[in-house]
């Protein structure tokens, strides 16, 4: 794993420093993944407020490349979306996350929902898009407002016509919308009242001071309160330790997800921890 480490980094030092011919090289690569069998899917766990119960899971990509191993998803989203392949990919994702969701609907874990993570490059083929998301809900048996569609706040804004239409299409359809990292850059407390979202993803950022700076426990208070206000629904993300469990479950009716909770995991994992054949 460590060794795995490396050699992204060593990766990123090319990129930094101008070696583009293996970046270039590996964004090449990027374009056959898909057809070479090298992606899958971890799945994290998202609990609900008190910490107790699973209430759904967020899908995440995996590259493992023939010669380098695992690449990480921070390297290679941004060169799939240079490349254009984040198209075929992103509707890939969203076929498997659903499958997957539908067996464990299957077994009886109706509770369940399932998030995908959604590019602002994939809106060049919305309409593509959702013709997919049509026929993969008719396919897959599962009550629609527990699949969820994450945008990254960075990559939104409420004047960007297209991307408002959009969530509205995916909506009308009963698909949730979720609005990822939300503060990682400026939080935008006044874009909040004007977006359309029904899930606000809270970035891991602030857990990094909490509970140990009053301003950021203040902030993400206030956050949290006016996020109620408006009826939506909060994930807070990044949580690593108890303490930041106690916060959130004592200031606020949030889901969490984090390594405290658990790493993205293989879905054999997680049917094992479902089925009570293992422990989380
Ligand atoms: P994200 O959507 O914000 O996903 C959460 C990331 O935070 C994941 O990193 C996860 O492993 C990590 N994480 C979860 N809990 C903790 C924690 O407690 N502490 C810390 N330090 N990290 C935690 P990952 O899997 O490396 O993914 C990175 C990013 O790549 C994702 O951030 C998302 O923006 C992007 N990504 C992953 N899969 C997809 C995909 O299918 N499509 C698109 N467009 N982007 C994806
Ligand atoms: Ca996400
Ligand atoms: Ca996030
Ligand atoms: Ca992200």
């Amino acid at each position: 794993k460590a060794d795995g480490k490396n050699k992204v980094l060593l990766y990123k030092k090319l990129v930094e420093t101008g070696k583009y011919i293996q970046s270039e090289r590996l964004k090449e690569d990027t374009k056959s993944a898909l057809e070479n069998g090298e992606l899958s899917l971890a799945f994290q766990p998202v609990f609900e407020a008190s910490g107790s119960q699973m209430v759904g899971t967020e899908a995440l990509l995996r590259w493992h490349h023939p010669e380098i191993g695992h690449v990480s998803p921070e390297l290679f989203i941004g060169m799939m979306e240079e490349s254009g392949t984040i198209h075929e990919v992103g509707k890939w994702v969203l076929s498997e996350g659903l499958k997957q969701l539908s067996k464990w609907h299957a077994l009886g874990h109706r509770q369940l929902s399932m998030s995908v993570n959604f590019s602002k490059k994939q809106l060049f083929h919305k309409e593509d898009f959702l013709k997919h998301l049509d026929k993969e809900l008719k396919k897959n048996r599962v009550p629609v407002k527990n699949f969820v569609i994450e945008i990254t706040e960075s990559e939104v804004s409420y004047y960007d016509n297209d991307l408002m239409l959009f969530i509205k299409d995916l909506q009308q359809r009963g698909v949730r919308v979720a609005l990822d990292d939300f503060g990682k850059g400026t939080a935008s407390l006044h874009g909040l009242r004007k977006l359309p979202v029904d899930i606000v993803k809270i970035d891991r950022s602030f857990m990094e001071s909490i509970p140990h700076e009053n301003f950021n426990a203040s902030l993400l208070i206030g956050i949290y309160s006016l996020l109620k206000q408006l009826g939506i629904e909060v994930v807070t993300e990044g949580v690593e330790n108890k303490e930041q469990l106690a916060f959130i479950s004592r200031e606020s009716n949030s889901s969490m997800q984090g390594y405290y909770f658990s790493k993205p995991l293989h879905a054999r994992l997680i049917t094992e921890h479902l089925t009570g054949h293992s422990e989380i």
